[in-house]
């Protein structure tokens, strides 16, 4: 570590506790690195100059160092270190929304962090007690709000799926998520959720290396069928999982939590940016934008109004968001199905489909539905969705159509003609849907040829799809909800069942309710 390695730093940290020099911290450095890696990105640290010990300068330079960033206001930071031991005295350089929404912290705690080699509790170091408890509770992820309770009796986890069942196989470690059995819940869950903070703050960010890392070895930990916490270090010997997220596994058996973690939890930026992406059309990317051009509220980004490429705009989206937050519990989920299948059955009679997604995975609640429909006779596929798409708006079901999109006939794909519409609907009101809500349905209509590989595609999860694409590569195929093309001849192969698909890619059958190798 080109002269400048950790081990000088503690002993720089030490120095500096002694003689208040931060100086000597940083001295023996040559080549320029990014950083140590100690703190994180995710964490960008104001630092009040008043008071202060030692130079401002060093400490920022220090804070660098370390890997965190530094803030030119109070407002841009989620740290704030400050000497000042009064909350009034605070109040003339940062705002109180800012003194009681943030950390504010001591010096020691980059001073400690340095010394130590890992981002110390910032709640150990606070510069003075705060009056205000902070609970940031906010889903990390799309809709993880358990608002809506399973009935009872009703086919949630527990009665229908993976956890109540034994897994199809002894754990093995292995590289692929695709070859591992993984529940909806997993015995080491709470450090999963916590580096799934990371992973979805890595998204917003645009640190599409460091999303990744987080995204495999979260998904290497969901498979893991043993309880860690009786053998933490046990994490980093997981294929998928390096030593620097083995560490932050320890510090989670040890503390309870991961600290970025829980700083990432109450960083006001990253929960607005979450907010954005929950606009439909508001991807990561234009989240992040829309937050760095000063947009706060969700009507910032609307009046924003970049040009969509889908139906659905964005005011539409923000005037229906509480519908689409919402979670559709199983049983709705199937009223659903239920309702555009029979107005199918009249279009073209002996049509099959399965509701893939997160419902076929066992998933309690969903954000969407999502229905792949299939006739045995070719000649009736064409128009099929088109005629479906008619119906429901004739019948008032379908309020906004997002897209209709024929993906198989995109060049790059496998010429087999695939209609995927994604639109909202409103259900009539029933006695399971008493007060109807907006709910997302995607409808694939494929050739029966293709059934197995539409289903396949659409169950998920995402990590699953993602390794079996890589997975079946390797052995000679591409896989595609359009079908499945054999690598050597180009030729688009009959799967009308996920079976065969699995067989050919000689890859032993998961069971969808296995496949949740996301958080
Ligand atoms: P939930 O809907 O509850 O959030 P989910 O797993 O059903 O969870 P979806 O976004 O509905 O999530 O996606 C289901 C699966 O469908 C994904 O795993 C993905 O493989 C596939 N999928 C979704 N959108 C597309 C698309 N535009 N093109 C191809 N496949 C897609
Ligand atoms: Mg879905
Ligand atoms: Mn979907």
């Amino acid at each position: 570590m080109s002269g400048f390695d950790q081990k000088s730093i503690a002993r720089g940290a030490d120095a500096a506790r002694r003689t208040g020099e931060v100086r000597v911290i940083l001295s023996p450095e040559k080549g320029r690195r990014p950083g140590l890696r100690v703190l994180s990105q995710s964490t960008r640290v104001f630092v009040v100059e008043d008071k202060l010990v030692h130079p401002v300068r060093e400490i920022q330079e220090l804070v660098i160092k370390l890997g965190a960033q530094i803030s030119g206001t109070s407002e841009a930071a989620n740290v704030i270190v400050t000497s000042i031991r009064a909350p009034k005295r605070l109040l003339k350089h940062i705002s109180r929304e800012d003194s009681e929404d943030k950390y504010v912290v001591n010096p020691e705690w980059i001073l400690d962090s340095a010394e130590r080699a890992v981002m110390m509790d910032p709640d150990d170091y606070l510069a003075f007690k705060s009056s205000k408890e902070h609970v940031f509770h906010l889903p990390m992820k799309r809709g993880r709000t358990p608002d809506t309770e399973v009935e009872s009796g009703m086919p949630g986890p527990s009665t229908s799926s993976a956890s109540a069942t034994r897994p199809p196989r002894p754990w093995r470690d292995t590289r692929y998520a695709c070859e591992r059995p993984s529940p909806l819940q997993c015995i080491n869950q709470g450090l999963v959720d916590e580096l799934e903070v990371i992973r979805r703050e890595r998204e917003l960010t645009g640190d599409e290396f460091s999303k990744m890392a987080y995204m495999r070895a979260l998904s290497a930990i969901k498979a893991y069928p043993y309880d860690l916490s009786k053998n933490p270090s046990q994490a980093s010997k997981l294929t998928g999982v390096g030593s620097k997220i083995g560490k932050l596994a320890e510090q989670y058996y040890e503390k309870g939590c991961i600290i970025e973690a829980k700083i990432i939890r109450r960083d006001k930026a990253i929960q607005t940016m979450i907010a954005f992406n929950e606009l439909y059309g508001v991807g990561p990317t234009a989240a992040r934008d829309a937050y760095n051009e000063g947009c706060r509220t969700l009507e910032d980004v609307i009046k924003k109004g970049k040009s969509l490429g889908t139906h659905l705009t964005r005011s539409e989206s923000l005037r229906i968001l509480p519908d689409l937050q919402s979670k559709i519990p199983r049983p709705e989920v199937e009223a659903i199905a239920h309702l555009i299948s029979r107005m199918m059955e009249k279009i073209i009679p002996g049509c099959q489909h399965t509701i893939c997604g997160g419902y076929r995975r066992g998933k309690p609640e969903s954000s969407d539905v999502d229905i792949v429909y299939t006739h045995p006779d070719n000649r009736h596929n064409k128009a099929a969705l088109h005629r479906l798409l008619d119906d429901l708006r004739r019948e008032g079901i379908v309020t906004h159509i997002v897209s209709v999109t024929t993906p198989g006939l995109d060049e790059d794909s496998t010429n087999v003609h695939v209609d995927v519409a994604q639109i909202v609907v409103l259900p009539p009101i029933s006695p399971l849907t008493p007060n109807p809500r907006h709910r997302r349905v995607d409808i694939i209509f494929c050739p029966f040829s293709v059934y197995g590989a539409a289903v396949l595609g659409w169950t998920g999860s995402h990590i699953f799809e993602r390794d079996l694409r890589i997975f079946c590569r390797k052995e000679g195929y591409k896989f595609s909800f359009t079908g499945v093309t054999r690598l050597s001849d180009g030729k688009v192969l009959d799967t009308p069942t996920e079976r065969e698909i699995f067989e050919l890619f000689k890859l032993e059958w998961m069971p969808p309710e296995w496949r949740n190798c996301d958080a």
